[in-house]
C-alpha cells in the first residue's frame, strides 16, 4: 500500500525498540516543523468490523491500531498498515495528525532533531461505559513535564454533576461521530468486554 514516491525517498524515521512504550519511531535526520512525514495506512473498516477485530484482544493491552477517520470509517493499523502505527503517544509531541481526504497523515509541529523519537497526541475518545481502571490501561509513560499521565482525553472523566446539562441520549452513530471529532486514535477497549 506505500505509495511508490514516497518509498523512493530515504526514510525519515526508522522503527526500533522505545522506553516511552513497545516500538518506537525515530527521526533519522532533521525534519523540519511542517513536514508531512508518513501516511497512516492500513485497511479501512467500519467501527462495527473493527469492534469484532479487536473483541478477542486482551483488555489490558493497551496496544490499539485504530485510528478514526470519521463516523463512519476506522483504519486498522494492524492489517495492511505501515510503519506509521508505530508512533507513540506523547503529551507534549512533536508531530500531529491531519485528516485530509479521509486520510490521515503525521506532520511535524515542531522541528525535529535526529534521533528524537516522532510522537502526536493520541486523544483516545473517553466512553461512559469505559472499565474504571481505563487511565491506568492507557497511561502514559511519555516523561514529559506536562504528562497528564494517561493517553485519553479530555484529562480526566468529567464530573456528572458538574455538567449543566444531562445530553439527550445518543445513539451509536451519534457517539462515534462525536468521538471522531474528539479522539484521533481509538480505544478497544469497548470490544473487548464480552
Ligand atoms: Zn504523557
Amino acid at each position: 500500500m506505500a505509495n511508490a514516491r514516497s518509498s523512493r525517498r530515504a526514510p525519515w524515521f526508522k522503527v526500533r525498540k522505545s522506553s516511552v512504550h513497545g516500538m518506537g519511531a525515530f527521526a533519522l535526520r532533521r525534519i523540519r516543523k511542517g513536514t508531512r512525514i508518513v501516511e497512516y495506512l492500513g485497511e479501512r473498516v467500519s467501527h462495527e468490523e473493527a469492534d469484532r477485530r479487536y473483541e478477542i484482544k486482551n483488555e489490558n493491552d493497551s496496544h490499539t491500531f485504530l485510528f478514526v477517520v470519521d463516523s463512519k470509517t476506522v483504519i486498522d493499523g494492524g492489517t495492511a498498515g505501515n510503519e506509521a502505527r508505530f508512533i507513540n503517544h506523547s503529551c507534549d509531541p512533536n508531530c500531529e495528525s491531519v485528516i485530509e481526504s479521509k486520510r490521515v497523515f503525521i506532520e511535524a509541529v515542531r522541528t525535529i532533531q535526529p534521533g528524537e523519537e516522532l510522537s502526536y497526541d493520541y486523544q483516545l475518545g473517553r466512553d461512559d461505559d469505559d472499565p474504571p481502571n481505563v487511565d491506568q490501561i492507557y497511561a502514559c509513560r511519555c516523561g514529559h513535564a506536562s504528562c497528564r499521565g494517561t493517553m485519553l482525553w479530555p484529562p480526566k472523566r468529567p464530573q456528572r454533576a458538574a455538567r449543566p446539562r444531562k445530553p439527550a441520549r445518543k445513539t451509536a452513530a451519534a457517539k462515534r461521530e462525536a468521538a471522531a471529532k474528539r479522539s484521533t486514535r481509538r480505544a478497544h477497549l469497548k470490544a473487548s468486554r464480552r
